[in-house]
């Protein structure tokens, strides 16, 4: 399904809200990792430039009470923000009232105003993140025209996205929420063949709705990290002290059932006899593991079985990484598997879905190699498992 992007609305002279990701990290007050910003600058310059009236809002961290609020303030981003247009960026420190009404009558074309966390609603009543109605139409009222920019926040239904977009005349895609629908909505939609999908990550219950979504409409399957060991047990081998989720055996009995022959698994893996990153590795045939030992990555004739499928793919949608990568020593699978994708780049589409997977991959330095990154974790998540996103069921169609 075709969506509008803020490239096929009049801007001029409009008051144009913009819902962005500014979920950024914070260490004792200061912005600890800016990505977020930079990624939503395309959208707002392009706003300014075609002299629109920028409001930009976004929500940061969760607002429980009165007391959350000093440590979850947007006026660090809005700084942020001025240095990297290089124009003054007016922060109103509410979410609602007279003077935040007052600087938006008072902004003229090619300005921007940012206000509070959205979330700050949320100490009465959860109005933001429970989509309370009036909220919605209150911030829809304040502006002409809605631009969702936010993809993190798309699996969800909040005032800040859908209660603006059901109160507001025309709803369009930003160009990060336009990037997501084209390459994750896109390639699920119609994907070249053959399509393989890696799924790898901690736990099979996280992921149980992207396999059977994947399953569907992918051609290979491959499968490590933690989850697979639950697959393993499954299959009837022995697993030692590897990350086991005993009551989801009969469930991945069900889904290799039903994959007829699509799920790939790995025929070795790395084991250690603890859970730590100077622990010494082995590699272990898959009924070979000790009952000691439990495996913490991926094996060398795995890596060689996934390059293969991998080099043949004209899609890849890899979510989960497929070893305790954060310890440089179980990190190679991880990285095999990365590179192995990045050396098809030009004849694949390849798409990395979730927080993990894309931090290692940029952690590789092997983030350029990929067709998209996605940037939302829950919510691309969401959209591997084929949901429909309320986030952007709400901007409206071509
Ligand atoms: P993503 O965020 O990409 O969706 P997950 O959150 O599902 O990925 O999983 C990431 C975590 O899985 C990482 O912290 C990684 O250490 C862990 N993991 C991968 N393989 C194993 C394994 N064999 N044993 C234990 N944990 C693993
Ligand atoms: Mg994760």
């Amino acid at each position: 399904m075709s969506k509008k992007t803020v490239r096929d609305i009049a801007i001029k002279g409009k008051k144009v809200l913009i819902r962005v990701d500014f979920n950024v990290p914070l260490k004792d007050g200061e912005i600890s990792d800016e990505n977020r910003i930079v990624e939503a600058l395309p959208t707002i310059k392009y706003v300014l430039e075609q002299g629109g009236r920028a409001i930009v809002f976004s929500h940061l961290g969760r607002v429980k009470d009165e007391a959350d609020k000093a440590s979850n303030s947007l006026k660090v981003v809005a700084k942020r923000l001025e240095e990297h247009l290089g124009q003054k960026v007016t922060f109103i420190p509410e979410t609602r009232g007279t003077v935040l009404e007052n600087a938006i009558s008072a902004l003229k074309d090619g300005e921007v105003l940012m206000f509070e966390n959205t979330r700050f609603e949320d100490i009465n009543g959860k109005k933001e993140s429970k989509n309370d109605p009036e909220l919605g139409k209150y911030w829809a009222s304040l502006g002409d025209v809605f631009v969702n920019d936010a993809f993190g926040t798309a699996h969800r239904d909040a005032a800040s996205n859908v209660g603006i977009a059901s109160n507001i005349k025309q709803t369009v895609a930003g160009f990060l929420l336009e990037k997501e629908i084209k390459f994750i909505g896109g390639t699920l939609e119609n994907p070249q063949r053959p399509f393989v999908a890696i799924l790898g990550g901690a736990k099979v219950s996280d992921k149980i709705e992207v396999i059977k979504n994947l399953l569907k409409i992918s051609d290979h399957v491959l499968i490590g990290g933690g989850m697979a060991y639950t697959f393993f047990k499954a299959m009837g081998y022995e697993i030692g002290t590897s990350l086991l989720e005993a009551d989801k055996v009969e469930l991945a009995k069900e889904l290799l059932e039903l994959a007829n022959g699509k799920i790939i698994l790995g025929e070795d893996v790395i084991t250690a006899k603890a859970f730590d990153p100077e622990s010494e590795k082995h590699v272990r045939a898959i009924d070979q593991i000790p009952s000691d030992e439990m495996g913490m990555d991926i094996g060398p004739r795995t890596i060689s079985k996934f390059e293969s499928y991998i080099q043949e793919a004209k899609t890849v949608v890899w979510n989960g990484p497929l070893g305790v990568f954060e310890f440089p020593r179980f990190a190679e699978g991880t990285r095999s598997v990365a590179y192995a994708i990045t050396e098809i780049k030009d004849q694949a589409t390849t798409i990395i879905g979730g927080g993990d997977s894309a931090a290692a991959v940029i952690q590789f330095g092997l983030a350029d190699g990929f067709t998209h990154i996605s940037t939302g974790g829950g919510a691309s998540l969401e959209y591997l498992e084929g949901k429909v996103l309320p986030g952007i069921a709400c901007v409206d169609d071509k």
